[in-house]
């Protein structure tokens, strides 16, 4: 589903990917770990095309993001093709994104209605079965302002997944909220894991990484220093820096 080859991204002079390569197989969920500053969101956000990498290569679903082949040449594609691209991938982003003058009901049917093209009874159908599915069914016509950051995280899920993603891709989704609402956003999280959704993890939350991923990617200085399954990586690391970070983080 997701596949990176030796990409390289600079912001300036600094190196913030430097040859990543990494591979998500359909239905299976990565989490990737490491200190702050060390690439982990920039990965994320040139997996979308949200950036453009310096030189490497990005496929999605056998496609190479970015770019589309005319004559047998790669050309750079057009915005119209990215967002299309985009709109087969879902985000959550630390902070929760919703539109603030829509009810959790109106932010979900948006981009189904105006994107995709979907029938407004339909997407609202759709949007009350996800919210169900979020647990917050009786949140429909709430405004954001109204929900507490769990929920707006869990409405900012389900807006996602009303575009019908083949691919999930989380920003430390839980790294803005109160302690006390980490858990309801986990489970959900934890839940799409179940279904056999394909996704892509930035975390923090440790426990998550070793229950929920199928594989884990320790990145330090914009490279991946260790990967392996979860118990490898938090059980037995093999290399110093995984040893170093996950004892801080204990
Ligand atoms: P992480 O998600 O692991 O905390 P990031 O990918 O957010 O790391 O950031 C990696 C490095 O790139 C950091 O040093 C950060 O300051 C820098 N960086 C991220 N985005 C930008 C940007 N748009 N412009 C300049 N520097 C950036």
């Amino acid at each position: 589903m997701v596949r990176v080859e030796q990409a390289v991204k600079r912001f300036g002079d600094l190196l913030v990917l430097n040859n990543v390569s990494m591979t998500v197989k359909r239905g299976q969920v990565v989490v990737i770990i490491g200190p702050s500053g060390s690439g982990k969101t920039t990965l994320l956000r040139c997996i979308n095309h949200l950036e453009k990498i310096d030189s490497g290569y990005i496929y999605v679903d056998g496609q190479l993001v970015g770019y589309r082949l005319v004559n047998g040449r790669l050309v750079e594609a057009r915005e119209a093709e990215i967002a299309k691209m985009r709109a087969q991938i879902g985000f959550v982003f630390q902070r929760f994104n919703l539109f603030a003058h829509m009810t959790a009901l109106e932010n979900i049917i948006e981009a189904p209605v105006h994107v995709l093209g979907i029938p407004r009874d339909e997407a609202i159908a759709q949007a009350m079965e996800l919210l169900r599915k979020v647990g917050l069914e009786e949140k429909a016509h709430v405004y954001p302002h109204k929900l507490s950051g769990g929920q707006q995280q869990r409405v900012a899920i389900a807006r996602a997944l009303a575009m019908r993603p083949k691919l999930m891709l989380f920003d430390e989704a839980t790294s803005a909220l109160d302690p006390e609402l980490v858990g309801e956003v986990l489970k959900v999280m934890r839940q799409l894991a179940e279904e056999g959704m394909t996704m892509v993890v930035v975390t923090h939350e440790m426990g998550f990484a070793r229950d929920v991923a199928d594989h884990v990617i320790f990145m330090d200085h914009g490279v991946i220093v260790e990967e392996g399954p979860p118990e490898q990586i938090f059980d037995t690391p093999q290399n110093e820096r995984t040893r170093n970070f996950l004892g801080l983080i204990a």
